[in-house]
């Protein structure tokens, strides 16, 4: 599933190649409800900025007070075609995803004037693209934990989230209702930077771990877009991209072997549902 790297990755690309360009239609594959709808708002109109509130991309469209809210969910991909070369975000798992589009998986495709094309693929069909004007946006925006890059997370905030509750500070940090966009991958990556063990229960740190958690999210994650995320496939854009950020990795996917920083064994257990590795001479 992508997290907030990824998405950031996919909005950054996105605004270089598509913005101001006239959308001549939306084709929507898989009908939906207020399909039509949003193709007749569409058509004709164009991107002027594209948003981002945690996982969830706003396109943000010419025409007064509509926007189109995507979300990837599990499985979604946003795969911008110009000509021969591709550009591709999201859940993408191989070069196959990219042949041949649209597949059986392509539900919404973006006919820019220009020729060039935006597919939105989705093979679980969680994610969404929708059509919502400023008021409802904001509605959906509000239910949102706050992201980690906000300057408002700071310690302070990150105290007031976990006060009260008797879980621990990995399923916290997974919480998108508290904090959003932190998946699996990058709240593992974040204990072990704060040298914190994921089932640590938020009771027991002190105001100094608080602070090193939230300067560890904030670093990890500015990192793991600069690196574009992320990726366990081969997959490269037409520019030889990939999401490299899983050379950095220093624990997820890890289990069992040495830990970068002290040589001890790393374990893994079930914290939060996911499995989850740590290491045990680091991480208290
Ligand atoms: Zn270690």
């Amino acid at each position: 599933m992508p997290e907030l790297p990824e998405v950031e990755t996919i909005r950054e690309d996105l605004k270089k190649r598509i913005l101001h360009k006239k959308i001549q239609t939306l084709e929507v594959l898989d009908k939906h409800a207020g399909a039509m709808e949003t193709v007749k708002a569409i058509s004709g109109n164009s991107i002027q900025d594209i948003e981002r509130y945690c996982k969830l991309l706003v396109f943000v469209l010419e025409k007064q007070d509509n926007f189109l809210l995507i979300h990837l969910k599990m499985t979604g991909q946003l795969i911008y075609q110009m000509k021969s070369c591709v550009v591709a975000g999201g859940h993408v798992q191989s070069e196959k995803d990219i042949q041949n589009l649209p597949n059986s998986y392509t539900r919404d495709v973006f006919h820019f004037a220009d020729g060039t094309k935006l597919f939105f693929n989705d093979v679980r069909r969680f994610g969404y693209i929708k059509l919502v004007n400023k008021v409802e946006k904001e509605k959906v925006v509000a239910k949102y934990g706050i992201d980690p890059l906000d300057t408002k997370f700071n310690q302070e905030k990150l105290i007031s989230l976990a006060e009260n509750k008797s879980g621990n500070i990995k399923t916290l940090l997974m919480n998108q209702k508290e904090i959003a966009g932190i998946g699996n991958i990058y709240a593992d990556e974040i204990c072990f930077c704060a040298g914190v063990r994921p089932n640590r229960r938020v009771k027991t740190l002190n105001a100094d771990k608080y602070e090193k958690i939230v300067s560890c999210a904030k670093k990890i994650l500015k990192l793991a877009i600069k690196h574009r995320g992320t990726s366990f496939s081969d997959y490269r854009d037409c520019e030889g991209r990939k999401g490299n950020y899983v050379k950095y990795l220093k624990v997820y996917g890890r289990a069992k072997e040495k830990c970068l920083a002290c040589g001890t064994q790393l374990k893994s257990l079930r914290v939060a549902g996911r499995g989850t590795v740590f290491c045990p001479h680091d991480q208290k």
